[in-house]
């Protein structure tokens, strides 16, 4: 997207509908890549642990399962990027999710040259929902496990941390159709922007998390011509 861009500065996306492990991966990516993980989500859901006036402005949204209005995610997406741990590049977890979003950040980034990547994990609407029904997601360190593939050594603990596991309120079934219906509406769309731009790189989500993580991180590595 920034021809001239330094090699040395890289912003990913990580693309795809709820529950198709983009936070898995993402935290993988961040150790290996040394960059620093910005999920949208989590800042929100941060906000609202708080109860700061954002958090409260997003959080009817959030448990309706529909998206926050651009201008507020733009603001707080933007602020958190210019930080100084952002110099070298970061990855970007449920960030664009329409395409005003993309464009905010096009524009963001001419000012701020940097190599974008973005990843496309695609999962079915089936494995989503087996996925998302069993997410349980820590409340003290954010890990996150699953009733059916990953259970709780205890019951409602955390095996990471000890803390309280618990169902996100947007992981409910009667709202994980919602976010469905938006994703395929509202996020969809960047897959054909980012391929006529010619920076997306599309995966097998319904992989085992660490095949996925192999071939994402495969493409990182320099290609030699002889
Ligand atoms: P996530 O943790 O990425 O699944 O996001 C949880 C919820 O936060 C979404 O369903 C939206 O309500 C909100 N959200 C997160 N990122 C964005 C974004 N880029 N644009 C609008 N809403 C967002």
């Amino acid at each position: 997207m920034a021809p001239n861009a330094s090699p040395q500065r890289q912003v990913i996306i990580l693309l795809g509908g709820p529950g198709s492990g983009k936070g898995t991966q993402a935290k993988r990516m961040t150790r290996l890549l040394g960059i620093p993980h910005i999920s949208t989500g989590d800042l929100f859901r941060k906000n609202i642990a708080n109860k700061t006036p954002l958090g409260m402005q997003a959080q009817s949204f959030m448990d309706a399962g529909n998206l926050v209005p651009d201008e507020i995610v733009l603001d707080m997406l933007f602020q958190r990027a210019t930080l100084q741990d952002c110099s070298q590049g970061y990855l970007l977890d449920g960030f664009p999710r329409t395409i005003a979003q993309a464009e905010a950040l096009h524009q963001h980034l001419s000012n701020q040259p940097a190599q974008l990547k973005v990843f496309n994990l695609l999962v079915s609407d089936e494995e989503i929902i087996k996925r998302i029904s069993g997410r349980l997601s820590c409340t003290a360190c954010g890990n996150v496990q699953n009733r059916y593939f990953s259970p709780p050594t205890k019951e409602g603990v955390c095996d990471q941390c000890g803390g309280k596991l618990v169902q996100r309120p947007d992981d409910r079934p009667e709202v994980i159709t919602e976010r469905i219906k938006v994703y395929k509406k509202q996020t969809e769309p960047l897959i054909r922007y980012y391929k006529d731009r010619r920076v997306l790189i599309t995966i097998n989500g319904e992989q085992a998390p660490d095949v996925v993580n192999r071939q994402i991180m495969l493409t990182f590595v320099p290609k030699h011509t002889p």
